[in-house]
């Protein structure tokens, strides 16, 4: 049995944050993604600069964020892992956008990054950690003695899986999927505790 459970949060417990920000305050530009803008500091600048554009504050998308709500089942998936595991969630979100989404699943521990907020709740920069801070968590587990099974959906998590003693696909993109067929795929919570679980 694995000591330390390590999940991704968006795609897997929540929705992807910026796209149904996107959606709901209906702002076309702010849906980009890494799949369009490859570098993720441009990505993040342009983002910065519509928020600001629209006179959007961070209490404006905590709004949102808490009304998007996480994913059916998330929290009493959540629930029985922590009552047999350890559970880390590895995001490359932001703190401040993960918190009303970390009240809805009874504040689980999260390792993710911090904007930078003024006092009138304009989000003026963002701060990473470090790179690929994922990966390197698990590395650091490791060193620790823990074994780790890992879950994501996406490219930024397989550094995590390949380093994680069990690395396991969850609702993974098909393109995704066929270039990483040593993770295992999963699509339901039941499939990923079978996962999780299995000798
Ligand atoms: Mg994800």
């Amino acid at each position: 049995m694995f000591d330390i459970v390590c999940l991704d949060l968006e795609g897997v417990l929540v929705p992807e944050i910026w796209i149904n920000v996107a959606e709901r305050l209906n702002i076309e530009a702010l849906r980009a993604t890494t799949r369009d803008i490859p570098d993720y500091d441009v990505l993040m600048q342009q983002r910065l600069r519509i928020l600001d554009e629209h006179q959007l504050t961070l209490h404006d998308i905590q709004r949102v964020i808490a009304d998007m709500g996480p994913l059916p089942g998330a929290r009493e998936f959540l629930d029985w892992i922590r009552e047999r595991y350890q559970l880390i969630i590895l995001s490359d979100t932001f703190y401040e956008f993960a918190h009303p989404l970390m009240r809805q699943l009874g504040w689980p521990t999260l390792f993710c990054h911090k904007l930078e907020v003024d006092a009138t709740g304009r989000i003026g920069a963002y701060r990473l950690r470090m790179p690929d801070q994922k990966t390197e968590a698990v590395r650091r587990l490791h060193e620790l003695n823990f074994t780790v099974v890992a879950a994501g959906d996406s490219y930024n998590d397989t550094g995590m899986l390949a380093e994680a003693d069990r690395g396991v696909f969850f609702d993974a993109p098909k393109s995704i999927q066929v270039q990483f067929p040593q993770f295992q795929a999963t699509h339901s919570y039941e499939e990923l505790k079978a996962e999780i679980t299995r000798r």
